[in-house]
């Protein structure tokens, strides 16, 4: 999987990416990434790359020339994703649809200010894409969430392969029931008994139970979403 990153900060890149799991995947060229600087295709020598807000108001926006020549001196773009409050929310089932492909490519088109020009996102034919429901000041922190969650679907990224992914909050239909590890007693608070018995199919209906009613008090819509 190859991601294209565009931002005026390229030295947050990897950032976070480059640990754990995800950054073991980079050193293994299971992925990889260009930064590209948005502000070498300024308009100027002082590197501006935004401009006032016609129609007035607070803020600054990205201007179209500087981030379609951007856009432009990427050869091999893939799916152009544009991060932005205003996008489709970012669900487990759309990374999984992103991640579908380990050979895709993604171009990353990281926000600042108050945004980018409308007209980038309909000259490109740009896809909008949010990773909650509040403001960041930035698109780099969205880009990274957007590569770790897709990088982490590829096979053998993870130690547990497919079932580890199977296995988790929203994949199986809700939230993960609680986990335990040793010692099997802790400042006097034991383990469940049930996960001591070596009895899988008592462990199974136990962790089904424990799922069932966490995601029903904390996200009753993931359970209507599953019923759709
Ligand atoms: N004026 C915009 C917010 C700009 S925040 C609005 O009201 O919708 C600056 C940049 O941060 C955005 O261009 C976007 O790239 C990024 N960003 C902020 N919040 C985000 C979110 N929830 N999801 C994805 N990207 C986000």
């Amino acid at each position: 999987m190859h991601f294209n990153i565009l931002t005026i900060f390229p030295e947050m890149f990897p950032g976070t990416l480059a640990g754990g799991v995800v950054g073991r995947a980079l050193e293994r060229g299971v992925w990889s990434y260009d930064a590209i600087n948005i502000r070498d295709f300024a308009i100027n020598n002082y590197g501006s790359v935004d401009d006032e807000q016609f129609g007035g108001g607070a803020g600054m926006v990205m201007r179209p020339d500087a981030l379609g020549a951007a856009i432009d001196s990427v050869k091999n773009r893939g799916k152009i994703i544009y991060f932005s409050p205003r996008g489709p929310r970012l669900n487990q089932h759309m990374v999984r649809e992103f991640a579908a492909d380990a050979d895709a490519t993604y171009t990353l088109l990281c926000g600042r200010y108050e945004g980018i020009d409308q007209r980038i996102i309909e000259e490109y034919d740009i896809m909008e894409l949010s990773i909650g429901d509040y403001i960041l000041s930035g698109g780099e922190i969205a880009a990274q969430v957007f590569v770790d969650s897709c990088v982490r679907l590829i096979d053998n990224v993870l130690h547990g392969g497919a079932e580890s992914t199977a296995n988790e909050s929203f994949e199986i239909g809700g939230l993960e029931w609680p986990l335990y590890t040793r010692p099997s007693a802790w400042r006097g608070r034991k383990v469940p008994e049930v996960l001591l018995s070596g009895h899988h199919g008592n462990i199974e209906r136990w962790r089904k139970q424990q799922s069932d009613a966490i995601t029903q008090e904390r996200r009753p819509d993931l359970i209507k979403e599953n019923e759709k």
